[in-house]
């Protein structure tokens, strides 16, 4: 893990938790120019976030479900 994941982690324990702010994954980042949101850490993202299949089923629904929150937490509208 590099310095800028360690700095988004927090350790609980025997585990390791991504903070949290403004209710989303400290890591997710706004690339202004493209207008998107991305992982700032992609390269060392988590094990659960890589098993994550892009356009599968279980990504599909986790974007359906989290999108909206990210969104307006960086002041993005809706889709
Ligand atoms: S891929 Fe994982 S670490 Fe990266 S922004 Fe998404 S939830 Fe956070």
């Amino acid at each position: 893990m590099d310095a800028r994941a360690r700095a988004l982690t927090r350790p609980d324990g025997d585990g390791c938790y991504l903070e949290l702010r403004d209710d989303r994954c400290a890591a997710l980042a706004r690339d202004a120019g493209r207008g998107r949101l991305l992982c700032s850490i992609y390269e060392m993202r988590p094990d659960c976030c890589r098993a994550l299949v892009p356009d599968s089923g279980e990504c599909l629904r986790q974007i359906a479900e989290k999108a909206v929150r990210a969104r307006a937490a960086i002041g993005l509208a809706s889709l």
